[in-house]
């Protein structure tokens, strides 16, 4: 079977499957993509044997944006009433050809899953399938052993399983891209969780401090009112906050915050800062746009912005502002680090990150 099953926000498989096969066929793998209806995950077919782990190892999950997770498929399983257990045992044990070894697996269900009683029996499916798995030799018998891959397991009911294997050299850093983030109450708005999120996919891991360390000089776009500062704040930076809007008393309070009414478009500061951040939420070009500028005059070495994508055009908008931000920054003949992804915290954007590398 040739198939990979990638991971999207629901509503977005038409998206993440065009990216994906446009970024296959730059490595030279020509599938086709098959979306779900709405369940936040599509197929891809590729064309011959040997083809979907080559596209795993030729193309990076951190180059994607609309896939947040993926895993190869190794066999489509019908599941009786009678033995779930068994029907996948037997499916694995007709897969043709090796499958990486494995010490453990997830299970999991469409994202806009709505059915209480699945959700229970994935939770409880777990145990008795790994204890199974390992005695049936198709898991390591020290689930907590490092291992190449984990089996994989999307219920989509309680009569279908697609199983396969991710690879631990190229699997999102949390289950389907979704790091579980708590909002403290003292947090000014829910949007804080969005730059908390963008650290921990965008970030280094065990480097964090480097970028977000103490001292450091920010300025936040579009602020009011105020989460995103609150997340700059925590860190221990100073922050200049532009928005016309009012921000935060209490965020106002401490001492850390220096609030700006002025164009987030227009506004530069007097000197270059450590990060800047944009949730100016409307004009992706514009922003794009801006981006660069402040990234040529060295205005910042960090930045995380978000562009919103127009409904019916998102994966297209994308691409445009992909162009004016590599072709603006080739420009400056610096070298920079872009990443963007659709992160879980996202709706109708998607948020990048740029790192100035000199
Ligand atoms: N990041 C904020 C937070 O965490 O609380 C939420 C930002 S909200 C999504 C977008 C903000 O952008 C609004 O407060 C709005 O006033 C501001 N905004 C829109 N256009 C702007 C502009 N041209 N310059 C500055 N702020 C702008």
């Amino acid at each position: 079977m040739e198939q990979l099953i990638a991971i999207c926000r629901p509503g977005f498989e038409t998206e993440a499957g065009r990216e994906l096969t446009d970024s296959a066929a730059s490595g030279e793998v020509y599938g086709y993509f098959e979306p779900s209806v709405n369940q936040g995950f599509l197929t891809f077919h590729c064309p011959g044997p040997g083809q979907v782990e080559m596209l795993v190892q030729r193309l990076s999950i951190d180059q994607l944006v609309f896939v947040r997770d993926w895993f190869v498929v190794l066999a489509d399983v019908a599941l009786p009433t009678s033995d779930r257990v068994g029907a996948v045992i037997d499916a694995l044990r007709s897969v043709d050809g090796a499958i990486p070894v494995c010490a453990r697996i997830e299970i999991r269900l469409p994202e806009n899953n709505a059915d209480a009683d699945l959700s229970n029996f994935a939770r409880k499916w777990v145990s008795p399938l790994s204890k199974a798995l390992r005695g049936a030799g198709l898991l390591e018998k020290d689930s907590k052993a490092e291992s190449p891959a984990r089996l994989e397991v999307l219920l989509t009911g309680f009569e279908r399983a697609i199983v396969g294997f991710s690879l631990a050299s190229n699997r999102a850093r949390y289950v389907s891209g979704i790091p579980r983030l708590r909002l403290p109450a003292s947090a000014p708005s829910r949007s804080a969780l969005k730059l908390e999120e963008a650290w921990k996919v965008f970030l280094p891991p065990g480097q964090e401090l480097d970028y977000l360390g103490s001292g450091k000089q920010a300025v936040d776009l579009g602020a009011a009112p105020g989460g995103w500062t609150w997340q700059l704040v925590r860190q221990g930076m100073m922050v200049t906050a532009v928005d016309n809007g009012p921000m935060n008393a209490e965020l106002m309070a401490s001492g850390h915050v220096e609030h700006v009414e002025a164009d987030g478009y227009q506004w530069r500061p007097r000197r270059g800062v450590d990060w800047m951040v944009c949730d100016i939420v409307d004009h992706p070009r514009r922003t794009s746009e801006m981006v660069v500028h402040w990234l040529s005059a060295k205005l910042c070495r960090y930045t995380v912005f978000n562009l919103k994508l127009p409904m019916k055009k998102r994966y297209d908008e994308w691409l445009v502002c992909k162009d004016i931000l590599e072709e603006g920054l080739a420009q400056t003949e610096m070298n920079f680090l872009l990443r963007a992804r659709h992160l879980y915290h996202d709706r109708e954007e998607i948020t990048c990150f740029i790192e100035r590398r000199d």
